[in-house]
């Protein structure tokens, strides 16, 4: 008796045992993927997402080396658009020479497969986690060697899987968000979030005493100039007008399509004597820049620009706006092609 006693309970005693560790290892799966959801959703911007992803899911796995992939353009190739190798973090321009073959990699069939896939190659131990999001997949993340030494395992596959759904619906969401706050004709950033940008921008200075400082763009005679060549070849030089400033200010400056033919830039960290330096290098280059239109003609055009700076005298950001404004409208009165910058 006492032995069957004894025996049926080693029984109960082992699947409840399997059953406690199948449920600890549940609740560590689901509060990695918390801890991991909580940490990646709370950007938008796809620059802050991806850097945010890789810190996170490399620390949360405990892995060496982290890498995403996302399809080119013809969807042949698998390029790295970050990755994260030990304790360096290395972003997409790093990266260029690092792309993959999607056919016959492992990376391209977990892409095609929608399933992770664990290799052991050569003493390394790689996991390919398809990125799955509304039933289309943005790209593979490539997790290399745990830090304990371990081989990937099932269970592993079956966290990372859910894992990649996380962080592609992240991803999603950057794409979605970068779609929404860009300007279809120019690539610059719309009104909406030229508005937002300057809130922020104008509570920082605010709070930190930082500087910054803001421009206006406006095209000079720009009705004429499409009555002349046209609202086509209009199109076209306000898309290499939006080009031009881009590739003129620095990466943190936010240039924007303030409406029809008037630009913005907001310069955090810049201060009066910075923006009318760069004010001007800006119109002398357009001034000067041969712009191409819809009949392969050399074109020029002209602008003129309305600076402000912040002080802390101006009560909201619309005061600053304003301020360029009439800076913008006393360029244009003074004969236009200049800058003209708000006193304080
Ligand atoms: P100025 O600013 O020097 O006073 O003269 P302007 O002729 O540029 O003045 P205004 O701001 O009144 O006119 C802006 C013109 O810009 C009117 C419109 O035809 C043109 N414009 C605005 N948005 C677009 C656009 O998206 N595409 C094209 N091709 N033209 C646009
Ligand atoms: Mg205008
Ligand atoms: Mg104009």
């Amino acid at each position: 008796m006492a032995r069957k006693k004894t025996a049926r309970f080693t029984g109960d005693y082992e699947t409840l045992y399997r059953r406690y560790m199948e449920l600890t290892r549940e609740v560590d799966h689901l509060s990695t993927l918390r801890e991991i959801g909580l940490a990646i959703s709370g950007s938008l911007e796809m620059s802050e997402t991806l850097p945010i992803i890789a810190n996170v899911v490399q620390g949360a796995l405990d892995v060496r080396r982290l890498t995403i992939l996302t399809p080119d353009r013809a969807g042949g190739l698998l390029l790295p658009v970050i990755a994260k190798y030990g304790g360096d973090l290395i972003t997409r321009e790093r990266l260029e020479e690092e792309s993959e073959p999607r056919k016959g990699s492992p990376a391209g069939q977990a892409m095609d497969t929608r399933t992770v896939v664990l290799t052991h190659a050569g003493g390394a131990n790689q996991a390919f986690v398809p990125l799955v999001a509304k039933n289309e997949t943005l790209g593979v993340m490539v997790l290399q060697d745990r830090r304990d030494g371990q081989a990937f395992t099932p269970d592993d596959a079956q966290l990372f899987q859910q894992l990649g759904s996380q962080i592609a619906i992240a991803m999603h969401n950057a794409e979605l968000y970068a779609l929404a706050v860009t300007d279809g004709l120019t690539g610059l950033y719309v009104r909406r979030y030229f508005d937002l940008r300057m809130q922020e921008e104008f509570a920082q200075a605010q709070r930190y005493r930082r500087k910054f400082s803001l421009m206006l763009f406006d095209i000079d005679h720009f009705k004429k100039f499409n009555d002349t060549h046209g609202h086509q070849t209009g199109d076209m030089v306000l898309r290499q007008f939006a080009k031009l400033l881009q590739q003129n200010t620095r990466r943190s400056d936010i240039c924007c399509r303030y409406g029809g033919e008037e630009m913005a830039i907001v310069l955090p960290e810049t201060d009066m004597q910075e923006a009318a330096l760069s004010a001007n290098k800006l119109c002398a280059l357009i001034r000067g820049h041969v712009f191409s239109g819809a009949k392969d003609e050399s074109l020029s055009v002209t602008t003129s620009i309305g600076v402000a700076v912040f002080h802390p005298a101006l009560k909201g950001p619309d005061d600053m706006v304003q301020a360029s404004d009439q800076a913008l409208y006393r360029a244009k009165e003074l004969g236009r092609n200049r800058v003209e910058v708000a006193g304080l």
